[in-house]
C-alpha cells in the first residue's frame, strides 16, 4: 500500500516528502508539533492537541500554516489514505523558509508537514504484565518547556541513556531533587497512603493532554490527587508510579534506577486508568 505524507499543501508519496534546506524547523529547530494516537480508528482528544497547538504556536508568535478546521481534515484523510487504524499522527509547523538568520523573518507562511505511523501493539509483551524501568537523570533543557518545540536534543540525549541502561523512560531531575517529567511523558507516584501526585502545570514541564485527561478520570474516579512537584525519594518510596503519554496511555513503570516500586509489580491505578482511558477513546468520549 502506497505510504502518504502531507508537506504543505500538497499529499506527496512519503519516500519523496521533503521540505527545503533553508526551512527553520530544519535549520533552528524554530517549529512546535503535536503527536495525535489514532486508537481503534478514533482520534484521541483531538481537540486537546489542537488547543496544546495553538498554545505552542502563539508562544513562539508562529502563525497558523492553515486553519484549525483544514489541519484537522489533512490529519484525518493523511490517516485514511495511509490506512491507519491503530497508530498516531504527526504533525509538525515551523516559521517557514526564510535565510537562515535568528531573527523572525518577513511574514510568510508557517510550513506544515503531517506523517502518519502505524502501530501494531500498543505495549511489548511483557510490559503490562511486569511494568517498566526509568532511570533519573538531571534535566538539562531550556526555560519554556511547556511549548512543545521540536527542539529535543535533552531528550533525545535522555531516551539514549535510557536505552542504553535497559530502561523504558528516563525520568528528568531539577536541581532541587523534583522530577520534572519523563523525556517524552509525564510522571506520576501514588504515595503509600493513596494520594495520586503529579507535578502541576508550570513553564517546567510540558502538560501532557494524557495528562489532563487521566486528573479528569482520577478525580471522577474519587482518587486524592495532588499537583505538585514530588522528589526521587518519594518515588522510591511509592506504592505505584507510572508514566503518560498520547502514546503510552498510563504505562506501570515498577522501577527507577533500579529499585523495585511498591510490590515491584503494576498497581491496580495505573492499569485502572489505563482502562479508563483507552474505554474513553474508543467509545468517542475524547
Ligand atoms: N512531556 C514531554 C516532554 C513529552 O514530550 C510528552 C509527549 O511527547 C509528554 C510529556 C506527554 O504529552 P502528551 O500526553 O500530550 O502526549
Amino acid at each position: 500500500m502506497a505510504r502518504w505524507a502531507y508537506v504543505n499543501g500538497r499529499y506527496l508519496p512519503h519516500d519523496r516528502a521533503a521540505v527545503h534546506i533553508e526551512d527553520r524547523g530544519f535549520q533552528l529547530a524554530d517549529g512546535v508539533y503535536e503527536v495525535v494516537t489514532i486508537l481503534g480508528g478514533r482520534f484521541a482528544d483531538m481537540d486537546g492537541h489542537l488547543d496544546r497547538l495553538d498554545r505552542s504556536l502563539n508562544a513562539l508568535r508562529i502563525p497558523w500554516p492553515v486553519n484549525r478546521p483544514v489541519l484537522e481534515r489533512v490529519m484525518r484523510e493523511l490517516a485514511r489514505r495511509n490506512g491507519i487504524h491503530d497508530g498516531a499522527v504527526y504533525m509538525q509547523v515551523s516559521r517557514g523558509v526564510a535565510p537562515r538568520d535568528f531573527r523572525f523573518p518577513s511574514p510568510r507562511p508557517s510550513s506544515l508537514v503531517v506523517t502518519t505511523r502505524r502501530v501494531q501493539r500498543w505495549t511489548q509483551p511483557g510490559q503490562l504484565e511486569e511494568g517498566v524501568p526509568v532511570i533519573t537523570i538531571p534535566d538539562i533543557r531550556w526555560g519554556r518547556r511547556d511549548i512543545k518545540t521540536t527542539g529535543l536534543l535533552a531528550q533525545v540525549l535522555g531516551k539514549q541513556q535510557a536505552a542504553e541502561a535497559g530502561a523504558f523512560e528516563a525520568w528528568m531531575v531539577d536541581p532541587d531533587g523534583t522530577v520534572t517529567e519523563g523525556c517524552s511523558s509525564n510522571a506520576w507516584i501514588v504515595m503509600a497512603e493513596g494520594t495520586l501526585v503529579t507535578r502541576e502545570p508550570s513553564h517546567k514541564i510540558l502538560n501532557g493532554v494524557t495528562r489532563l485527561a487521566l486528573l479528569r478520570l482520577a478525580r471522577a474516579a474519587e482518587l486524592t490527587v495532588e499537583e505538585r512537584p514530588f522528589t526521587v525519594a518519594e518515588a522510591l518510596a511509592a506504592r505505584e508510579a507510572f508514566v503518560s503519554s498520547a502514546g503510552t496511555f498510563a504505562l506501570p513503570v515498577t522501577r527507577i534506577d533500579g529499585q523495585a516500586i511498591g510490590t515491584g509489580k503494576p498497581g491496580p491505578v495505573a492499569l485502572g486508568l489505563r482502562r479508563a482511558y483507552i474505554d474513553d477513546v474508543l467509545r468517542g468520549r475524547l
